[in-house]
């Protein structure tokens, strides 16, 4: 243990190739402000999934669209060279802010959230798309779509996105003119329509916590399910392969952004099955990138 520990530290500035070199771009998630400077820390090459509900939770307000265009710049100043990929609200399901005021239901994960909930307030989802534009100025600013599960989600956000961007253009206010806009897959129905999603998406997010739970019908924060909840179940391996597929025969790349990436074994895994990115926790990174410059292909 001693040893690794001193391979982890080592391999931080190290870059992540495989040793028959292949080149993998290892970026972190960031939930909270306090992570950044760990990913940066850590060597991220970039954030993977920026998850914005902090702005949202333990306060009675929504937060401004400023509030946000300064976040976002924030984190993107801090990975000068690399892409930060923005998550619209993921809200409901475990995610309960009360600015929401988000109504009681009998089965929130499979209710009223994320990109339905956006969608249904377009004024709150106009802001954030507007705040995610005007950060990117200069800036490689990626927005990344949470829960869909039709073609149309993403061709609604897509015209509003440009609408704003046109509001913005027209208002004088210095914004990006267009950005990259992606589709987490986390729903089986996205995975069988992803040749569909790689048409209208520019990038494709796997996040296999709620694909594996929407798959396996296995609640992810369920304790007593814990030892059942696996992303290592075939049938979501299937899946990781029929996306990665779908993206690869449109062109487009398609990363794993779940818990799966940040687990060694499992990141060895989707090595394997040939995914070149990965986002995972700050804590993770360095013995992904470890595990990424150590494992040899054949075993892979
Ligand atoms: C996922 O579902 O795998 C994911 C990355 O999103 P979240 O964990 O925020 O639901
Ligand atoms: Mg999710």
């Amino acid at each position: 243990r001693h040893r690794l520990e001193f391979q982890l530290e080592s391999v931080v500035g190290q870059p992540a190739v495989t040793p028959d070199g292949r080149r993998i771009a290892l970026m972190s998630n960031v939930d909270l402000p306090d992570e950044i400077e760990s990913a940066v820390r850590v060597g991220a090459e970039g954030v993977g999934l920026l998850r914005t509900e902090f702005l949202l939770t333990g306060r009675a307000v929504l937060p401004t669209e400023q509030e946000q265009v300064d976040y976002f710049r924030r984190v993107s100043l801090a990975f000068p060279d690399h892409p930060v990929v923005i998550r619209s609200y993921d809200v409901g399901g475990d995610k309960f802010p009360s600015a929401f005021r988000m109504p009681q239901e009998a089965n929130p994960f499979l209710g009223w959230r994320s990109i339905r909930v956006c969608l249904d307030h377009p004024e709150i989802f106009r802001a954030q798309l507007r705040a995610v534009l005007r950060a990117a100025v200069d800036r490689r600013i990626q927005l990344l779509l949470p829960l869909i599960t039709t073609v149309d989600e993403v061709l609604q956000s897509r015209e509003m996105l440009a609408e704003e961007a046109e509001g913005l253009k027209r208002a004088g206010v210095r914004a990006a003119e267009s950005l990259p806009v992606g589709v987490m897959i986390e729903t089986p129905a996205a995975t069988l329509i992803a040749d569909q999603l790689a048409e209208v998406s520019d990038f494709f997010s796997i996040g296999t916590n709620d694909l594996t739970q929407y798959t396996l019908a296995i609640d992810r924060g369920n304790a007593r399910l814990a030892d059942r909840f696996t992303p290592h179940h075939p049938a979501i391996l299937r899946q990781l392969d029929m996306v990665l597929s779908a993206g690869e025969a449109r062109g487009i790349p398609v990363s794993v952004c779940g818990e799966m990436a940040s687990e060694p074994l499992s990141a060895v895994l989707l090595l394997g099955m040939g995914f070149t990115t990965l986002s995972v926790a700050p804590p993770s990174v360095p013995l992904v990138k470890w595990v990424v410059r150590s494992v040899p292909p054949t075993a892979a």
